[in-house]
């Protein structure tokens, strides 16, 4: 795809000297700070176009039957991979697709279908104590709502963000590893934390892309700015990566 030069623009607010400094401690370059060159909103909205242009209705990869199950998954895929997520919750979601369902099964037999996941004997606890309360305060329902998210068990922001984007169409931004990663390397929103990095991106995602940004990012990061060896060169916004050491 051909890549479009950015020329224009005026200076981000949101991207000051002061964040290059926080870039540089997260990602060890060899960057001076005073070198870091600021994203303009010209270049945002390039990086995001190109993201659209070539995966115009991203998805995430957690497989799930309705919001509930959405929110389970989330929930035990903390410190896990979605692939192995995915693995036991195609066994589990037949047989408890609810909140009642769920709680029928009870902890010990939901222990047995999530035994391949990390943590499961926690998370097995947290998703029977999530799905009575979802009974108990919600009417069984997922609420739409950051703050009844994150008073469930083992429901903490990230998996609030999740929930809202995918099953209510918010436009939120969950930072995982990976988009933590891609926030730094990239320049786009350093920060020392997954929340610095969210807020960050908050603020310098035009509203035309938020619904599907942390999608964009997150894929981005999985698949294309991998831990190890980022594939740069096949990199759609290589161009404008600000990491020190990309290999283009
Ligand atoms: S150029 Fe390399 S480091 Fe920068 S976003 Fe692309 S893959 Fe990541």
């Amino acid at each position: 795809m051909a890549k479009k030069a950015i020329t224009s623009g005026s200076k981000s607010k949101a991207s000051p000297a002061g964040p290059a400094k926080r870039v540089l401690k997260a990602t060890k370059p060899k960057l001076k700070p005073g070198k870091f060159k600021p994203w303009i909103p010209a270049e945002v909205v390039e990086v995001f176009t190109r993201f659209r242009n070539a995966n115009p209705e991203p998805k995430g990869e957690l497989e799930h039957l309705n919001p509930y199950t959405l929110l389970v998954a989330v929930a035990l895929s903390a410190q896990a991979t979605d692939v192995g997520v995915n693995r036991a919750t195609r066994h589990l979601f037949p047989v408890a697709d609810t909140p009642e369902k769920m709680v029928e099964l009870g902890e010990e037999r939901l222990r047995e279908y999530i035994k391949t996941i990390g943590l499961y004997r926690t998370k097995a606890k947290n998703v029977i104590a999530l799905s009575e309360q979802l009974i108990a305060l919600h009417g069984s329902q997922v609420p739409r709502d950051r703050a009844a998210l994150e008073a469930l068990p083992g429901v903490g922001r990230k998996t609030a963000n999740v929930v809202l984007n995918i099953a209510f169409g918010e436009p939120t931004i969950a930072v995982d590893t990976h988009l933590f990663r891609v926030g730094n390397r990239t320049g786009l929103a350093p920060g020392k934390t997954p929340l610095e990095v969210e807020l960050g991106l908050l603020k310098i995602v035009p509203p035309e892309f938020a619904r599907h940004a942390h999608h964009w990012l997150i894929l981005h990061g999985r698949y294309t700015c991998i831990a190890r060896k980022p594939r740069c060169e096949v990199c759609i916004i290589n161009d404008l990566c600000r990491w020190p050491e990309k290999t283009v």
